[in-house]
């Protein structure tokens, strides 16, 4: 039997989780309505959605937040009271406010923004828990773990976070500097926004990931590993006490993970979604990851294991070298080595509060505005 309607709120709309989001959307309206999408840039695709979707609010870019109700932040509508569930899909340190706030307003969030959990975990999940707010995860690492920690009780005895190794997984150090932002924008196994396959290419992702299940699982950091497994079936794995484990595995489609956060408790059928074939799968693999290589991977593992701000300069580091990598304006290794500069010279604050997370996220902005 079908529930009531699910009204919606989607941030990031126009992103590649937020349009994957909306094919859901589409095969199910009598499950879900769109009541608001926001988007940045991209205008026409946010016109053509609000067109198709007939949401009561849009909201487009931070420095020109409009709607049809009048100007609306990222995060009011992150807090509507009349969502009955916000997903938040905006990249990069954009997603900490919102996320915040759908935290405080109780509200039940489909998680697919990482670096609000890096930049701000302890503060998201402790309004969460005050508020009685429920975070879905959607990343499909942390959806694998979920799946599989779902009837368990007590805590996993660790938790093993599965890294496709990106497109560059056996190169030297030498022939990672030569690499273009073209070539690092060819993910192997998923087809993602710009910010996050690059981040796939020098593990940070994986990084990130760490600091996010550590989060949302309460998890320690040394009970959280990382496997290298290139064929991206296995999303992620969980050992318990007794040394069984499980793992939760299907093809490399974000739509699955989505669905499951939208759709929980219930799973709907969607011939639409791909099936695993086992008999066309050759191998699947496993290597440890190379952290002298990939030196991105062992600095956010450290920085979430120092906690207090420095997780905050990591994400908003990344953010900045990232972007630099993009225009061409530092070659790939330099990615890690900017981060580790200014993850060297940050004076720590241990409890942070929100006004000094977005602060040294200021400052290292400020930093790449410079140079
Ligand atoms: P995209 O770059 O494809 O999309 C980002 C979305 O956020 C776009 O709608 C963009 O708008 C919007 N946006 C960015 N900055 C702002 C801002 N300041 N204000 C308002 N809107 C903004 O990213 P992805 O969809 O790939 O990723 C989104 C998040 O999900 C990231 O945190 C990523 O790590 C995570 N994730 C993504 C996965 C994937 O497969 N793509 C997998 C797992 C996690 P516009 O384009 O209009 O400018
Ligand atoms: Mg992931």
């Amino acid at each position: 039997m079908v529930g009531a309607v699910k009204k919606l709120a989607i941030l990031g709309s126009t992103g590649s989780i937020g349009r994957q989001t909306l094919d859901i959307v589409r095969q199910y309206p009598d499950r879900y309505k769109v009541i608001a999408l926001a988007g940045g840039h991209n205008r026409a695709l946010l016109a053509a959605q609000a067109e198709e979707f007939k949401p009561e609010i849009i909201c487009h870019t931070v420095a020109e937040e409009e709607s049809r109700r009048g100007k609306i932040t990222l995060e009011q509508i992150a807090a509507l009271p009349e969502a009955d569930l916000v997903v938040i899909a905006v990249s990069g340190d954009a997603g900490i406010l919102p996320t915040l706030a759908a935290a405080r307003a109780g509200k039940r969030i489909a998680l697919a923004n990482k670096e609000s959990l890096v930049a701000a975990g302890s503060l998201i999940t402790g309004a969460a828990v005050e508020s009685g707010a429920t975070l879905l995860p959607v990343d499909s690492e942390h959806s694998a773990i979920w799946q599989c920690l779902a009837g368990e009780e007590g805590f996993p005895e660790r938790i093993i976070l599965t890294a496709s190794g990106g497109p560059f997984r056996n190169y030297t150090k030498q022939k990672l500097a030569r690499v273009t932002p073209e070539q690092a924008l060819k993910h192997p196994s998923w087809n993602m926004g710009k910010k996050v396959t690059i981040d796939s290419a020098t593990l940070m992702n994986k990084g990130l990931e760490v600091i996010e299940a550590h989060w949302l699982f309460r998890i320690p950091f040394d009970r959280i590993s990382v496997v290298i497994h290139p064929q991206s079936i296995i999303h992620s794995m969980v050992e318990f006490a007794d040394g069984a484990m499980k793992a939760q595995l299907g093809c490399p489609d974000m739509r699955i993970p989505i669905q499951y956060a939208l759709s929980y408790p219930e799973r709907l059928a969607n011939e639409r979604l791909p099936r695993l074939d086992f008999s066309a799968i050759k191998a699947l693999t496993f290597q440890a990851p190379d952290y002298d290589t990939f030196p991105c991977l062992k600095l956010a593992m450290e920085a979430g294991r120092r906690g207090g701000t420095y997780p905050a300069v990591l994400s908003a580091a990344d953010e900045g070298a990232v972007a630099q990598f993009l225009e061409g304006r530092i070659g790939f290794n330099e990615i890690a080595q900017k981060v580790a500069v200014i993850l060297d010279e940050h004076s720590p604050i241990e409890r942070p509060g929100i006004g000094d997370i977005l602060k040294v996220g200021e400052e290292v902005r400020r930093k790449f505005s410079r140079n």
